[in-house]
């Protein structure tokens, strides 16, 4: 399978690489299967967090004798010191290994404090850590990251869905030499052409997608791209357009720049229910949960915080009101049915 660079830490990663976010939803002997499955078909890129539950512990317990011959990263989402450490030492001790290879800022709200990157610096010096990276949804903090010029690598939403100042963060990681990971290839489910999105994503030579997968034939069907690459040809293109023009317009991409919302609306859920259950299987979003999400949108103040940080410029508050006024229809609808 085709390698990647991860851009300075010359590290070379398999254009189908695991996310490893879904495998806490699948039994422990399931994660192990599906884990050694994408082992031995070649994968040897993994990316974890230590938010994410049991997951760590998976990996380590699934692919602990072969330690040396993959890629692993994860990520710590406190901006405290002491909980990086315990978060850092639960990491090794989960994944039953001395080093991580690519440690992560989860998602911050900031760029990190002196603090917090002279225990970074430490790890590295102790062998604990290989290499430092940053993970964001948002555009701006992502590009404010890149300037500080201490992260190796960058995890940041990327699919065919992409916005030009994705495109244009792509391009700045492959100039400054930073390793582009890239999640949400599928648009959290949106996307139902994956062949597109694969086709679309090996035209950037310096991007790593991690397929979020909890299932051998989602994993297979990514892996059977890569040996046998699909062109980007006129029709390709058509493909790729179609998904971008039914998800065009004012539709919501569930990127969460726009979060947090003062009165606590799950935003970059709630403004593209309809999508969901329209692309997707609907009972998960039929459900008291949902109706209780949704109905939090009758609380929206208009403080218009969720339109200025929308960088697709949506009128978010009113395309929130708009999946309200849908989703009472299809949720009577879709009840009724049940
Ligand atoms: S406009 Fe409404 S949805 Fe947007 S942040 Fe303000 S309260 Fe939340
Ligand atoms: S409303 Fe805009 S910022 Fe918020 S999740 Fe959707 S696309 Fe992203």
């Amino acid at each position: 399978m085709r390698k990647i660079k991860l851009g300075r830490t010359g590290l070379y990663a398999t254009e189908v690489s695991f996310g490893a976010l879904p495998i806490q939803r699948i039994s422990r002997n399931d994660a192990r299967e599906l884990l050694r499955f994408a082992y031995e078909r070649g994968v040897n890129f993994f990316d974890t967090a230590n938010f994410y539950t049991d997951s760590e512990e998976k990996i380590g317990y699934a692919l602990s004798d072969v330690r040396h011959d993959i890629i692993i990263a994860t990520k710590s989402a406190t901006d405290s010191v002491e909980f990086m450490q315990k978060n850092l030492e639960q990491s090794l001790r989960m994944m039953k290994t001395d080093y991580i290879d690519i440690f992560q800022l989860h998602n911050p709200s900031t760029l990190p404090n002196d603090d917090i990157l002279n225990f970074l610096y430490k790890a590295q010096r102790d062998g604990k850590i290989r290499f430092i990276g940053f993970t964001n949804h948002k555009i701006e903090l992502a590009n404010r990251a890149l300037d500080m010029n201490v992260f190796d690598t960058m995890q940041f939403p990327f699919s065919l869905l992409a916005a030009q100042c994705d495109i244009d963060l792509v391009n700045r990681c492959k100039k400054e030499d930073v390793g582009f990971i890239a999640m949400k290839a599928m648009s959290g489910g949106l996307i139902t052409d994956p062949e597109a999105t694969f086709a679309y994503i090996s035209r950037f030579d310096n991007v790593v997608p991690i397929f979020g997968v909890q299932k051998k034939s989602e994993l297979s069907e990514f892996l059977g791209y890569a040996e046998n690459p699909p062109v980007f040809d006129e029709a390709m293109q058509k493909r790729v357009d179609k998904e971008r023009s039914e998800l065009s317009g004012d539709f919501c991409r569930g990127c969460g720049y726009c979060q947090p919302c003062p009165v606590g609306i799950d935003i970059w859920q709630c403004a593209r229910i309809s999508l969901m259950i329209g692309r997707a299987p609907s009972a998960p979003w039929v459900s008291d949960k949902w109706r209780a999400e949704m109905d939090k949108i009758k609380n929206c103040k208009d403080c218009g915080l969720c339109k200025s940080r929308c960088p697709y410029g949506l009128d978010t508050p009113a395309l929130l009101k708009r999946e309200l006024s849908r989703y009472d229809k299809l949720y009577e609808e879709l009840k009724g049915n049940k």
